[in-house]
């Protein structure tokens, strides 16, 4: 069992290495646990990111998530590349468990273990996220300026998705499995009386076309067993992400889709001494400055909540 550190903070994306840099920069000396394949978070994933401020030419998803790992590292965060499998986060003295079977102990403990946006689970999905496959119009929509996309997905997410792309593109086609939409009335009669936007209903997406872009879609009508071919050079899917939260089932208190739920607009969760930050928290922005800056508002939360203690 090792020393009783004051913070540790579990995942490594822009939430993660912000709350890693200001807890350094408090001379708190934070232990980080990166996660194991994942080191770096969502962004990792991802080809240009032209929305964080700083980089008026743009800079790639993982350069800027290296240079914010380097910066942590600089004032003396402790980076593990590896997974927390376990928490005991209840008492005064905060436990987590590493692959290895090691515990590791902490006053403070910072969760910014992101969400997991649904894939497909096709083939050349993994392959073309960033060259045509993306799953979030914010970030991406601005590169499709007057191309053919499909937006995948029938609830909120998609609609908001599909008529933010109109904007920019030059159709926009959802493609649903069902021939309703789960979306809200009024997200829906904004989709519905977009003239850039149209409907395949009772679609799901077969095979995804492209290399080393994609270049379209062959969709399965699932009534009929039909295949057609659509062709787009962008492809957003918007059906859903899931939280991380599975390892802190029982001890954190969750909102009904498993999202942490924290005391805002502070990063307090239910449990004295745990705070939470970032896309695990969040599911109406999703962005990589917006986690940075919960990651910031968890550090500071925890510095405070650790001086109250001294
Ligand atoms: P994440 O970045 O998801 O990081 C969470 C980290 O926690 C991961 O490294 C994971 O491995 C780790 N972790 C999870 N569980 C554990 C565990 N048990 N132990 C240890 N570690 C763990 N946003 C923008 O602002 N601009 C963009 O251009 C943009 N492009 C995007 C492109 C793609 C393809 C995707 C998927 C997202 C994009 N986003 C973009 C959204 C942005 O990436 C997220 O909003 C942001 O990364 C969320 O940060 P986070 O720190 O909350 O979580």
């Amino acid at each position: 069992m090792s020393d009783v550190r004051n913070v540790i903070i579990i995942g490594s994306g822009p939430a993660g290495y912000t709350a890693a840099l200001y807890t350094a920069r408090a001379s708190l000396k934070p232990l980080v646990f990166e996660g194991a394949v994942t080191a770096g978070g969502a962004l990792m994933n991802t080809t240009e990111v032209e929305n964080f401020p700083g980089f008026q030419d743009g800079i790639m998803g993982p350069e800027l998530m290296d240079n914010m790992r380097a910066q942590a590292e600089r004032f003396g965060a402790e980076l593990v590349p590896d997974d927390i499998v376990n928490v005991d986060l209840t008492g005064e003295i905060k436990t987590v468990t590493d692959t290895s079977g090691t515990v590791h102990r902490a006053k403070a403990v910072i969760v910014t273990t992101g969400s997991q946006h649904r894939k497909l689970g096709l083939p050349n999905e993994d392959a073309l996220s960033g060259r045509g496959v993306s799953w979030c119009a914010t970030c991406d929509g601005f590169f499709f300026k007057d191309q053919d996309i499909a937006v995948i997905g029938g609830g909120d997410t998609a609609m908001e998705e599909a008529t933010f792309l109109s904007r920019f593109a030059k159709s926009v086609t959802i493609v649903h499995r069902r021939d309703t939409l789960r979306a809200s009335k009024a997200m829906q009669e904004r989709a519905f009386a977009d003239p850039k936007i149209k409907f395949v209903w009772d679609s799901e997406v077969a095979e995804i076309q492209g290399d080393p872009k994609l270049q379209g879609l062959k969709l399965r009508n699932l009534k009929t067993g039909e295949l057609s071919d659509l062709a787009v050079t962008g492809l957003f899917i918007a059906i859903g992400h899931d939280p991380r939260t599975e390892l802190f089932k029982g001890q954190l208190e969750l909102d009904g889709e498993g999202y942490l739920k924290v005391e805002a607009p502070s990063t307090r969760t239910n449990l004295t001494g745990v705070f939470g930050a970032g896309d695990v928290v969040d599911h109406t922005y999703r962005q990589a400055i917006t986690a940075a800056g919960t990651g910031c508002a968890a550090a500071l939360d925890a510095e405070r909540f650790l001086a109250a203690l001294a």
